[in-house]
């Protein structure tokens, strides 16, 4: 069943989104050639006490730590750890909290240093994927719309779209139904209309070659491209409404500035 969120949800929602966003923003803006993964977990943990939220991921289905860091031909759930970024890495960031019972979830890809033209344009397409989708999140459009948008931008640049992990409904848990996949398939019935009140989190992972991914067979979470190839993640929380989307991972209502200057 997918939930359509009441006003009193959708308050919390929208602080949930936004402290998201804020942490999420100071952590991407603290990237730079040196710093560990595991330093920016710690970014996060700290600004999360200091905002009175749950980091949404720690302890989820055992995962170990407040953000997924991604690194390279990583595409998504990266653990932090003793690696020191370098000029030239791309990382992904994902990140959500729980605020009130109810949950945000974000992702950012970011280059450290100077990155290659090819992988700036990755980054590039991918962000561009994330906000075709959001555009398609509408009242009336079948979820599908969303995953069409998403595929036809990543492919007619010459980019694939990652299959085995996909966006979700999102609420008073993390992942609630639908499934929001970032690619249309013939062979997916459950295609619902979307109705104002849904939040989705819409979220697509794209790689530089083929869409072929693995999970790491020792940490048994972290997924990489099976060619090597570079991968990117863009996400934003998204309420479908009676007219334009509504992002609730973007900076509002509470006005602080401290989410750094990373946007996305
Ligand atoms: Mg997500």
């Amino acid at each position: 069943m997918i939930t359509r969120k009441s006003p009193f949800e959708l308050e919390r929602m929208r602080k949930a989104g936004e402290i998201t966003r804020l942490i999420l923003g100071r952590v991407a803006a603290a990237i730079k050639p040196g710093i560990t993964t595991q330093e920016l977990n710690e970014l996060a943990e700290t600004a999360a006490k200091e905002y009175g939220v749950t980091p949404a991921f720690k302890g989820y289905q055992g995962f170990p730590a407040s953000v997924c860091t991604s690194v390279n031909d990583q595409v998504v759930h990266g653990i932090p750890g003793p690696r020191k970024l370098k000029s030239g890495d791309i990382i992904g960031l994902d990140f959500g909290v729980v605020y009130k019972g109810y949950y945000g979830d974000a992702a950012v890809t970011v280059g450290v240093g100077e990155i290659a033209p090819e992988h700036r344009r990755l980054l590039e397409v991918t962000r561009e994927a994330l906000w075709k989708g959001i555009n398609a999140a509408r009242a009336g459009n079948r979820l599908s719309a969303i995953s069409r948008a998403i595929q036809e931008h990543v492919e007619s640049n010459g980019f694939s779209v990652v299959r085995d992990f996909v966006g979700h409904g999102i609420g008073q848990a993390m992942h609630e139904e639908p499934q929001v996949p970032n690619y249309v398939s013939p062979l997916q019935r459950y295609n619902p209309v979307l109705k104002p009140g849904m939040t989705l989190a819409i979220e697509p992972m794209v790689n530089a070659g083929s869409y072929q991914v693995k999970v790491d067979p020792h940490d048994h979470w972290t997924v990489t491209t099976v060619d090597g190839s570079y991968s990117a993640h863009f996400e934003h929380t998204v309420l479908v409404t009676e007219g334009e989307p509504e992002v609730l991972t973007q900076i509002k209502a509470c006005g602080r500035e401290d989410g750094g200057v990373v946007q996305w």
